[in-house]
């Protein structure tokens, strides 16, 4: 069994994913609209199989277990569709599997409920699931952080899926969602070298980052910003480094608690390397072929990685 918790090189990490992306339920077995996510904090329920070694969220019409009235039940759907396929709560205890499976009893023996990480679950329900629960993840946090008026203090009331009114003031407010720029910085090999693998690209280590690897330099919007100036701004800050030809690559939902990534790709002008040591431990420029253990496929960081190393350098 690959610990994908405990990998030590970047060869180590595809060789990990590729056997874990096998493994995971294929995107068209989603064909249900019952599903059912459940999260508690970091974790969500998931039913595991143990005849076929694979997980899916719960389905049914009723949640697995007794939920607080008070409590907003959330209806999912997945982006570009109109169709709920999910209904979401969020709970606050940890309820155990066996508690749960008397409530709501699982078809066969070979089924039992399990609590999993919410990053692990992306490596074991199919990925329209995992983008439904994320979804999910960020509304029930919107749901948890505005419960009273941020103006006068009143307890607000739900009156629109992702609308919130003040019944005193008036104020309505919707979940909130934080633009975040991520930024894969390259320094192009000599031009008479015919091997991409020599380019370069810049790797850091934030403080915030969760477990032993390296990222990209990223940082939020602030206040009367374009992104492109966000981005030319956190550079500066964070490493000292002048860019040029920058390019969007893509965006991204990012549920940790609501982000909006926003990824661009830019080629290294000019400056020294000096890093921010508030918010890095360290970085440097890694050439392709000498890459450490970076993020994991679920994040925009590693799609410009990726993304990079699949146009052998032509962004
Ligand atoms: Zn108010």
């Amino acid at each position: 069994m690959i610990d994908i918790n405990n990998i030590h090189s970047f060869s180590e990490l595809v060789t990990a994913e590729t056997y874990l992306e096998n493994r995971r339920p294929k995107d068209e077995t989603v064909t249900a609209t019952d599903y059912l996510i459940v999260l508690c904090d970091e974790k969500i329920l998931i039913v595991y199989d143990k005849r076929t070694d694979t997980c899916v969220l719960p389905q049914g019409e009723k949640m697995p277990m007794e939920v607080d009235a008070s409590k907003m039940i959330h209806q999912i759907t997945l982006p570009g569709s109109t169709h709920p396929i999910a209904k979401a709560v969020g709970i606050d205890e940890l309820l155990s599997p066996d508690v749960i499976a008397k409530s709501i009893p699982l078809e066969d023996d070979a089924l039992t409920y399990k609590w999993v990480g919410f990053r692990e679950a992306y490596d074991m329900i199919a990925l329209p699931l995992h983008v439904a629960a994320a979804k999910a993840k960020q509304l029930i946090h919107w749901e948890k952080t505005h419960r009273y008026c941020g103006h006068c203090g009143t307890k607000v009331v739900q009156v629109l899926p992702n609308m919130v009114r003040c019944p005193n003031c008036g104020l309505e407010t919707f979940p909130r969602i934080s633009p975040a720029m991520i930024v894969l910085i390259y320094k192009k090999r000599p031009k008479d070298d015919p091997n991409y693998l020599h380019d370069k690209i810049l790797l850091v280590q934030a403080k915030t980052f969760r477990k032993d690897f390296k990222g990209l330099v990223a940082g939020y919007v602030e206040v009367g910003e374009t992104i492109e100036e966000t981005v030319h701004r956190e550079i500066k800050e964070e490493t000292n480094l002048s860019i040029k030809n920058l390019k969007y690559f893509a965006s991204q939902p990012w549920a940790y608690p609501s982000e909006l990534m926003i990824g661009f790709t830019a080629e290294y002008d000019s400056g020294n390397l000096i890093l921010q040591e508030e918010e890095l431990l360290n970085g440097k420029f890694y050439r392709l072929d000498e890459l450490p253990v970076v993020p994991k496929k679920i994040s925009l960081a590693r799609k410009l990685i990726d993304h990079y190393l699949t146009c052998k350098g032509e962004v």
